[in-house]
């Protein structure tokens, strides 16, 4: 199959590409380099069938041109991250709903198979012990920025599946929880890279509020096997599917592992979200899926554990790559 991933170059693209590539799919990846890096593509860059193309997804001709000529579409381009959402509100916006609506279009225009990666971040301030598929999305006022990131992923959500019982566009939603692993920067707020490098730095590892809220860290590794069953199978055509693990850890906890794991010396110490963030950010108490459908569709279940998932991190920042 030749598949195009966009968004390829950033932290869960790079992981994807190397499982279709290894699975003698050929892969073009599109991406602009905004939060993405070349260096995650350094494993596959020579790979035969590999084909990096710089650019922007609202590059209406280039993502047309790209979409005709190949079977297959991920889109994964979007801006990523709390903090970036929080800093630059206009391209959140921007590039999380125009670049979906021109896929969208292309993909119906040419008829491909299309996956749009979602968020957890969709339910908002939802209260449920496990956020499944059709559980409402509870988001908080316009005025507070991180809104703005779910808000856009919501009219993506809508559109693909507008796409697919108007046009029978076979498109799947992938809503993906906490996704962790190598390669993944703590530059734009993501907990677990922050913690590790902080700890091995031997910095004072920054815990937002009381730490007492929760989630469930999924490894990169079982979310992309996930992606790229869930491109395939028929019957997820037209559905929204949670993608994760159930494995709950409040930020506290994580953070006393990430200082057990590397033997660190560095402190843990707590800061007010308004300090970390903006004033009146709203974090998310518990964030956990179901993931029944998920394994009903294509029998997901994760392998990789939390102490498994922070040694992968931990390794990979130990070797110098994760710089940030
Ligand atoms: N967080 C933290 N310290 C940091 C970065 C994040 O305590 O240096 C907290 C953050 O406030 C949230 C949790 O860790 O409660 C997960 O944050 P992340 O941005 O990774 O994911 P999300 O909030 O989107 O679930």
């Amino acid at each position: 199959m030749r598949v195009l991933i966009t968004g390829g170059a950033g932290f869960v693209g790079s992981h994807l590409a190397e499982v279709m590539l290894a699975r003698g799919d050929e892969v073009t990846v599109l991406d602009d380099l905004s939060t993405g890096r070349f260096v995650n593509l350094d494993g596959i860059q020579r790979s035969p069938g590999f084909r990096f193309v710089w650019g922007d997804i609202r590059d209406e001709r280039l993502l047309e041109e790209l979409v005709r000529s190949h079977e297959a579409v991920f889109h994964l381009a979007a801006a990523v991250g709390v903090r970036l959402v929080v800093e630059r509100p206009v391209l959140t916006i921007e590039s999380n709903v125009r670049g979906t609506e021109n896929l969208l279009r292309f993909a119906a225009r040419y008829w491909r198979r299309t996956l749009i990666a979602s968020t957890s971040e969709v339910y908002g301030k939802s209260e449920r012990s496990a956020f499944r598929e059709d559980d409402d999305c509870i988001l908080g006022a316009t005025s507070k920025r991180r809104w703005a990131y779910a808000a856009s992923k919501c009219v993506d959500e809508f559109l693909a599946l507008a796409y697919h019982e108007e046009m029978r566009l076979p498109v799947v939603v992938a809503r993906m929880f906490n996704t962790v692993g190598p390669r993944q920067t703590g530059r734009y707020g993501m907990v677990l890279p922050r913690f590790v490098r902080q700890a091995l730095s031997g910095e004072p590892i920054t815990v937002y509020g009381d730490g007492r809220q929760t989630r469930c860290f999924a490894h990169v590794s079982d979310v992309t096997r996930a992606l790229a069953g869930l491109l395939e199978c028929a019957d997820a055509e037209g559905e929204v599917v949670n993608v994760g693990a159930t494995e709950e850890v409040s930020i506290l906890d994580l953070a006393r592992m990430v200082k057990e794991r590397t033997g660190s010396a560095s402190h843990i110490v707590k800061v007010p979200f308004d300090e970390a963030y903006a004033a009146g950010f709203e974090d998310i108490r518990h964030r956990k899926p179901d993931l029944r459908k998920a394994r009903r569709l294509i029998a997901y279940r994760p392998k990789v554990d939390l102490p498994g998932i922070d040694d992968s991190v931990i390794a990979w920042f130990r070797c110098g790559t994760g710089a940030s």
